[in-house]
C-alpha cells in the first residue's frame, strides 16, 4: 500500500505493478491524484497548476528517460523576474540584471572582478559571492534587495536560520543567461502534470482510492509494505512534537486582457505581502482572450487547516527528524519517502530519482 497519490507515491505504484506485477493500493486524503503537481484546465482552456508554478528541469539522463515513456514535453525555459527598486530585472541576477541597476561603467568593472574570481557563465551561491572581498558591495547589495525580504516573507525566520541549501537554490549567474535554470533538460508535460500521472497509473493492478485518509483505515497490517509519503510526525501522531512546515495561501484572479505581466513569474522580494505572482499561459504557451495568475502568500502550516508544501531545511529540524526515523529503524514494512516522508526539499526531479532508488533497493531486491 502507497500512502499519497503525488509523484513519489505514483513513481513507486508503477514500477511495483509494471516490473514487479504486483497489485498495489494507492490511497490520498485529496479528492484527486497527483499530489502537488496536480493541474487542470479552466474554462479559457488555460492549464492551471492548483499548488502553484511547477517548471520541470533536470540533469539526469535516468528520470528524463523515465518520466518520457509517459508523456510527451513541450520545450520550456522558467523565466523569472524580480522587482527592485521599481523595476522588473531578470532572476538569476546576472549581467543584465547588473546593468539594469548599475551605470555601465560601474558594470564593466564588476563584470570583470567577476569573471576574474569565477570565471564566466558560472553560478555562484550569493552566501559564497558574500564571503568575497573584491565584490563585497555587490553582493550585499544583492542579498538585501533580492534575498532578504523574500526569505523572510517565504519562510517567516532569518536566512541565517536557513540551511545554506536554500539560498544556494537561486545563484549569481556570470553571464547574460536569464533562464531560471540551467539543466540540461527543461520543459513541461504536453498535456499537463495530472496526464502524465494518470498514463503512470494504467494498469488494472493498481487500485486508487481517493479522499482516503490513511488515520482511517483500520486494516493496514494485511499489506506485505506500506510505503508513506505523508509527513512523518503525523504518521508517529507527533509523539516528539511537530517538524515546523511551511504553507502558502494562493490567491487565483482571472483578468480579461490577453497578458498581465511579461513572463510566468514575477518576484517581489521587498514589496506587498505576496512573494510572488505567476502567469500560467506562458507555460504552455496557450491563447485566450483572458490570463489567470496566482498570487503567493506564504503562511505557517496549520493541521487539518491548509497544507504543509514546503519543509524546513536547518539543523534543528533535522534532528528532530532523524528522531522519528529512528523510531522504525527496526521495521521493514513501513518504507517513508517524499517530500515529506523524508522531510527534504526535494524538486520534481528529486523525488522521481529517490522513488526510483528507494523502489529497487527497499522494495524489488529486499
Ligand atoms: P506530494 O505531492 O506532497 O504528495 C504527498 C501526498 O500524500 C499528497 O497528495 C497528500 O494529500 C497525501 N497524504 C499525506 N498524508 C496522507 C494521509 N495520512 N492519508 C492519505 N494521503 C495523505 N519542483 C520542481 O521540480 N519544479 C518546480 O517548479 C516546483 N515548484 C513547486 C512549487 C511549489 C509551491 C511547491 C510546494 C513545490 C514545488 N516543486 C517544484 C516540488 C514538487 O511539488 C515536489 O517535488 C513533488 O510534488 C513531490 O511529490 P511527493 O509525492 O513527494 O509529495
Ligand atoms: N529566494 C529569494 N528571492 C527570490 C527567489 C528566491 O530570496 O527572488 C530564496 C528564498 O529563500 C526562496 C529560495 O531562494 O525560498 C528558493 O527559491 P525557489 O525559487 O527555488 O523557491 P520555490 O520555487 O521552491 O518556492
Amino acid at each position: 500500500m502507497i500512502v499519497g497519490c503525488g509523484l513519489t507515491g505514483v513513481v513507486i505504484a508503477e514500477r511495483i505493478a509494471n516490473t514487479l506485477k504486483k497489485p498495489v493500493l494507492i490511497v490520498d486524503r485529496r479528492a484527486h491524484i497527483a499530489g502537488n503537481i496536480y493541474d487542470y484546465k479552466n474554462k479559457d482552456f488555460i492549464t492551471i497548476h492548483k499548488y502553484g508554478p511547477h517548471a520541470f528541469h533536470t540533469n539526469s539522463q535516468k528520470v528524463w528517460d523515465y518520466l518520457s515513456q509517459f508523456t510527451k514535453w513541450e520545450p520550456y525555459f522558467h523565466k523569472v523576474e524580480a522587482m527592485v527598486d521599481g523595476q522588473n530585472i531578470p532572476l538569476p541576477f546576472n549581467f543584465n540584471s547588473l546593468n539594469m541597476l548599475f551605470p555601465k561603467a560601474i558594470c564593466e568593472e564588476f563584470e570583470e572582478k567577476i569573471i576574474k574570481e569565477y570565471g564566466y557563465s558560472r553560478s555562484v551561491s550569493i552566501l559564497e559571492l558574500l564571503e568575497s572581498k573584491e565584490l563585497n558591495f555587490l553582493a550585499e547589495y544583492i542579498y538585501e534587495k533580492v534575498f532578504v525580504g523574500y526569505t523572510v516573507k517565504q519562510w517567516g525566520i532569518e536566512p541565517s536560520e536557513l540551511d545554506r541549501s536554500v539560498l544556494s537554490r537561486v545563484p549569481f549567474v556570470s553571464s547574460r543567461n536569464n533562464c531560471y535554470f540551467q539543466d540540461k533538460y527543461q520543459a513541461i508535460p504536453s498535456g499537463g502534470y495530472t496526464k502524465m500521472i494518470e498514463k503512470m497509473l494504467d494498469n488494472p493492478l493498481i487500485e486508487v482510492r481517493l479522499e482516503c485518509d490513511y488515520k482511517k483505515l483500520t486494516d493496514t497490517n494485511k499489506y506485505e509494505k506500506i510505503i508513506y509519503t505523508g509527513m512523518i510526525d503525523e504518521f508517529y501522531e507527533f509523539k516528539f512534537g511537530a517538524l515546523p512546515y511551511r504553507s502558502l495561501d494562493f490567491d487565483f484572479v482571472t483578468y480579461g486582457s490577453e497578458f498581465f505581466q511579461r513572463c510566468t513569474q514575477v518576484n517581489y522580494p521587498n514589496n506587498f505581502d505576496f512573494t510572488r505572482i505567476t502567469e500560467y499561459k506562458y507555460f504552455l504557451k496557450e491563447k485566450s482572450a483572458n490570463t489567470v495568475v496566482s498570487y503567493e502568500y506564504p503562511c505557517e502550516f496549520k493541521l487539518g487547516i491548509n497544507d504543509p508544501y514546503y519543509p524546513v531545511p536547518n539543523s534543528k529540524n533535522q534532528a528532530l527528524y532523524e528522531r522519528y526515523r529512528s523510531l522504525g529503524k527496526d521495521n521493514d514494512s513501513v518504507i517513508f519517502a517524499g517530500r515529506l516522508g523524508e522531510y527534504k526539499y526535494y524538486n520534481m526531479d528529486q523525488a522521481v530519482e529517490r522513488a526510483l532508488e528507494i523502489f529497487s533497493k527497499d522494495i524489488a531486491n529486499a
